[in-house]
Parts: C-alpha cells; sequence; structure tokens
C-alpha cells in the first residue's frame, strides 16, 4: 500500500486528544527502591494492592519473544472484544464513517459497528467461503475506515487465499483488520511476518482459544508503532488487570503445554470429522484450520434440538449467510467428542 496516510484516518479528537496520565505512567525506575505514595493505593501488600502495568511491558516482552514482533508492535486489551472496541473508537467518526465485513463470519463486528453508530456494509464470501475481491473494492467509499478480515474465518474454517488478502491490503488505503484468533490450529503462516510491507494493516489475536485461557480476558493487537499510538491514547489506563497479566506470563512461559494441547486438538479433529462423515444425515464437512468443524446436514434446527435433548450444545449457523443447514462444533475432549459421535450415531440409527 503506497500513499498510506493514517494522520487521515483518525478522528480529529483523537488525533486532538490528551491521554490521561495516571500515577504510575509518569515514573520511571531508576534501579533503587522506591517508595510508593503516588496513587492512592492500600499500602498493604497482599498481593494486588498496587495498579497493574498499564503498558504491560513484562507480557509483551515475552509475546514479543514468542510471536517474533518488537513490543512497540503490541497493544493489549480485555479480550480481543475490547482491542477490536478501540480501533473502532480511533477512527471511525459515529453516523458518518462505515467498515466492510464479509459475512458469514464473527458477529462482533457487525455488535461493534453498531454500538459505535457505524455503518457496517457487508459483502459476502463467496461459495468457497474466499473474499469477493473486486465487490469489496467496490462497496468502499470516502467513508470506508476499516475492512474485517477472519482468517481463519469463524464459522466457516477455512483460511483466506493470500493472494486475496495481499490484493485487498494493496489496494485499500484504510485499515484491514485481520482477525488471527484461531491461528494457531492453522498451518498458514500468520499474517504478523508482513506487518512490516503494509502500513495499513492491523491483525489481532486472542488467548481464549489455542492458550486455553478465555477466563483471562486478554486480547493482543498488532499493527505500526504509529498505530499503537494512536490507541494507547484512547485505551483505559489499566485495561489490563494483574492477575490476567500474571497468568499470561506463566502461560507464555510454559508454551510446550500449549503445542502438545494443540497437536491433540488437531489429531481430534480429524478423528471426529472421519466418524462424522459416516453419519447419514450430514452432507458435508467442510475443511478447517480452527478448532471447530462446520457441517451441513439435513435439518440444521432438529438436529441441534435433538443433541441438545441429549445434553449436547452446539452452535446452529443456519441463519447465516451462505449456511443454510449449518452446524458449527468445537472439538472437546477426547470424551467430550466421543460422546457427540455416539450421540449422532444414535440418531442416525433412529
Ligand atoms: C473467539 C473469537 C475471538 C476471541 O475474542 P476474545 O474477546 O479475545 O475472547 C475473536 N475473534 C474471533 C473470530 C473469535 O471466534
Amino acid at each position: 500500500m503506497k500513499d498510506f496516510d493514517l494522520t487521515k484516518l483518525v478522528r480529529a479528537n483523537v488525533a486532538a486528544l490528551k491521554p490521561y496520565s495516571s500515577a504510575r505512567d509518569e515514573f520511571t525506575t531508576q534501579g533503587q527502591e522506591m517508595i510508593f505514595l503516588d496513587a492512592n493505593e492500600n499500602p498493604n501488600n497482599n498481593g494486588l494492592n498496587r495498579y497493574p502495568d498499564p503498558q504491560q511491558c513484562k507480557v509483551k516482552e515475552k509475546l514479543a519473544d514468542v510471536r517474533e514482533v518488537a513490543t512497540k508492535n503490541i497493544l493489549l486489551g480485555n479480550g480481543s472484544d475490547e482491542v477490536l472496541d478501540l480501533i473502532f473508537r480511533a477512527f471511525c467518526v459515529p453516523g458518518k464513517d462505515n467498515v466492510i465485513t464479509l459475512p458469514p463470519t464473527y458477529g462482533m463486528y457487525k455488535v461493534l459497528a453498531d454500538i459505535n453508530n457505524i455503518e457496517n456494509r457487508e459483502v459476502y464470501l463467496d461459495h468457497e467461503f474466499e473474499p469477493d475481491v473486486t465487490a469489496i473494492l467496490n462497496k468502499v467509499d470516502a467513508h470506508t475506515k476499516m475492512i474485517f478480515l477472519c482468517s481463519p474465518n469463524n464459522p466457516s474454517g477455512n483460511s483466506f487465499d493470500e493472494n486475496k488478502v495481499s490484493s485487498i491490503l494493496d489496494n485499500f488505503k484504510g485499515l484491514v483488520v485481520i482477525d488471527e484468533a484461531y491461528i494457531d490450529f492453522s498451518e498458514k503462516e500468520s499474517w504478523l511476518k508482513k506487518l512490516e510491507y503494509f502500513p495499513n494493516l492491523i491483525v489481532t489475536q486472542t488467548f481464549s482459544k489455542a492458550f486455553g485461557l478465555a477466563g483471562i480476558r486478554l486480547g493482543a493487537l498488532y499493527a505500526s508503532k504509529e498505530i499503537i499510538s494512536v490507541l494507547n491514547k484512547i485505551k483505559p489506563p489499566y485495561n489490563v488487570n494483574q492477575q490476567t497479566q500474571d497468568k499470561a506470563l506463566k502461560s507464555l512461559s510454559n508454551l510446550e503445554i500449549i503445542k502438545i494441547q494443540i497437536a491433540d486438538l488437531l489429531e481430534e479433529r480429524l478423528t471426529l470429522s472421519k466418524e462424522l462423515l459416516e453419519v447419514n444425515f450430514i452432507a458435508k464437512i467442510y475443511k478447517s484450520d480452527a478448532n471447530f468443524l462446520l457441517m451441513e446436514v439435513d435439518d440444521a434446527n432438529e438436529r441441534y434440538d435433538e443433541l441438545l435433548a441429549k445434553g449436547i450444545v452446539i452452535r446452529n449457523r443456519s441463519n447465516q449467510p451462505l449456511c443454510e443447514n449449518c452446524l458449527r462444533i468445537t472439538i472437546g475432549t477426547k470424551e467430550e467428542n466421543n460422546q457427540l459421535i455416539k450421540a449422532f450415531k444414535e440418531l442416525d440409527n433412529e
């Protein structure tokens, strides 16, 4: 992307904003033991009596190592949901700007657009669940600030064709957000490697899926240091709490466990899809780069209810475009998957 001008994208009020400066922001350690009487905290140490590091330096250093990016290219938030909301608030003028999303996809982009009063222009994926680049670029106007690509995509499970994504990045002067919530289940390379080439690229990832830490609420956004600076101006000062930072740091120091869990899950994904292919009312199982499978059945509403009656909750996606009669199934533990297979086979024999 040549002629990319970030200053043209930032909302005027955000550009002019002087961020809240927390007591701890202004302080840099000189190496000596300090007495902290600056933030009106309770001085009695219980492990959590101090405000957390607003810049989460330790977590970022570890994450930078693991993802092979610089800390200045990272922003952390209270789940991906928060970092996605921050980009809406930094770049989109309510009632005036628009974004483009590609259904069927993650529902949160539209919810965030609605909350922020931003028009959400939908361009459906094609029948291969790939972006229709021409149609997307045709939807762009002077007020289009962002295009959201979810790759691997939820709920279809596929990763988008690299050339199509590059073509969008090359031809759109706004921001291209690639949501990589499921990247660790994919053999495809992360777009993080391309941050240097595309000043308009934002990549988001999460600790909620492969890292198994949905409960701590931690999302990461990677982008140019200029974009990160804009977002740092508007993020709440203490948006990632101490317990979350501690837990993330621990997890990032024990990557072997995560790698084993991912390998197990991929094996289960394969077993599950093989077994489910034997079920007659399952017409199709889509290839997945994620920790779930999308499948087409004879009657999604009926099958959904039947599984529910057997105590198994899955996701009915049949009201999504291109997902007629489709169910989405998260890969569970071996035991859970076996129960699911058993339930499906029982229904098949009824
Ligand atoms: C699950 C998921 C996320 C994770 O959101 P968090 O707020 O980090 O838990 C993000 N994007 C997609 C597409 C997801 O499916």
